[in-house]
């Protein structure tokens, strides 16, 4: 197979030739923000939505966007060219840049690193409808959950305490709420009504969240941001895990608790199939 061909300041080069200097503030500090971006038949998926998240990352922790969204537009469409088109998951990340020396205090005029790369994409399966695992863990995150920084200590270690656990997702409580998963936002149903938390400075703005929204509403589908408690939680009829990498996935079991009768639910199979359909439609080149 060929070399993936990452972008990386200006240059399309093979994997293995992309080097940055140690003294990349990204790598000294966790000081950068990213964005990951599936491609369905060779094109990125809300691509738009996902620039401006970018935009807004960037505007927080104070780098001006190096490029226009046109020409992350265009670097983007070469990358994934240079891929092999198809399906692809698109991860881009830009630093602060690299500094003379290790100091916590921004440096002038430096030049951030921008870095972007494929890997493969693998579609989850929701066919056999048998839903996922989660256990609760206290969200051990600053107050800044709101940008997608690089900084994600804090997620891999909930998510490893899940996977120790042998769930498949850690969902984080704060001040008695659910805020979202480790890496991923999170709905419930209760009463036929969607209940997703409103956005804040305490969870990520998901696209995948934002989507399911928009189409809840498209269809017909009560829906609407309400803060869930922990009991909420616990007493949902279903809870749903959402990002690009899973779309969405139906807990069935929370902690060592049965979510629902212990399958995927009804609302969870309207939305999946919206969901799929909307993709569809994204493929064919019906929705932008
Ligand atoms: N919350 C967190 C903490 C995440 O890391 C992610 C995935 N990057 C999400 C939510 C879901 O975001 P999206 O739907 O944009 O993938």
């Amino acid at each position: 197979m060929a070399e993936d061909i990452v972008y990386l300041n200006g240059s399309f080069l093979p994997i293995n030739e992309a080097y940055i200097s140690v003294m990349d503030r990204g790598f000294m500090f966790g000081d950068g923000v990213y964005e990951l971006i599936p491609v369905y038949s060779g094109r990125a998926f809300r691509l738009q939505h996902h620039l401006q998240r970018l935009e807004q990352s960037l505007q927080a922790i104070h780098i001006d966007n190096p490029l226009k969204h046109t020409q992350w537009q265009d670097i983007l469409t070469t990358l994934i060219e240079y891929n092999g088109g198809g399906d692809q998951s698109l991860y881009l990340q830009i630093t602060r840049g690299v500094a003379a020396r290790r100091e916590h205090a921004f440096v002038k005029e430096m030049q951030p690193t921008i870095f972007a790369m494929s890997s493969p994409l693998t579609e989850p399966d929701h066919a056999n409808q048998t839903g996922t695992t989660a256990v609760t863990v206290n969200d051990i995150r600053w107050q800044c959950c709101n940008i997608k920084a690089i900084t994600l200590l804090p997620n891999i270690l909930m998510r490893q305490q899940a996977l120790e656990a042998g769930a498949s997702e850690a969902i984080l409580l704060r001040d008695g709420h659910a805020t979202e998963g480790s890496a991923s936002n999170i709905f419930i149903v209760r009463a036929g009504m969607v209940l997703t938390p409103p956005k804040s400075n305490l969870l990520l703005p998901g696209i995948t969240r934002d989507l399911l929204m928009e189409l809840c509403q498209a269809n017909n589908i009560p829906c609407r941001e309400a803060d869930i408690s922990e009991a909420d939680l616990r007493n949902a009829d279903e809870i749903w895990i959402t990002s690009s990498a899973r779309d969405v996935a139906a807990v069935v079991k929370l902690d060592d608790q049965t979510i629902g009768n212990g399958q995927a639910g009804p609302f969870w199979q309207r939305i999946c199939a919206l969901y799929a359909a909307y993709k569809q439609d994204f493929r064919a080149g019906k929705v932008s």
